[in-house]
């Protein structure tokens, strides 16, 4: 059975278990994603008299890692490994904005 390593947690899933909308991601972290960035929503429409937190476009900043490392990670790379290198600067990316994010990476550096 084929399988594909999510980009996001990592692990191996059956293809029926990566998400559609985002084709290296599984459902289960889609679906975490998805619940987070509500949550975030929510949370903003309650905390109106907060200050308003300096805005970052995180996705934008991670395609612009992903942008930079991928030329170096190709160089290193056979042709016939491009669809797994695609998805490990993206893991890359995830790690890197998770770190300046504040958030601990641990469990995905042992594994890697
Ligand atoms: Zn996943």
């Amino acid at each position: 059975m084929a399988t594909k390593k999510c980009a996001v947690c990592g692990k191996e899933k059956q293809l029926s278990e990566m998400s559609k909308s985002y084709p290296t991601r599984c459902k289960e972290c889609v679906a975490e994603y998805t619940r987070l960035v509500r949550q975030r929503a929510n949370n903003q429409q309650e905390e109106t008299l907060a200050p308003a937190e300096p805005h970052i476009d995180w996705e934008q900043r991670r395609y612009e890692i992903a942008k930079a490392i991928y030329p170096e990670i190709i160089k290193a790379t056979h042709p016939r490994d491009a669809e797994r290198v695609g998805n490990t600067t993206v893991l890359f990316a995830d790690v890197l904005i998770k770190a300046l994010k504040g958030e601990p990476e641990q469990e995905k550096m042992g594994k890697m």
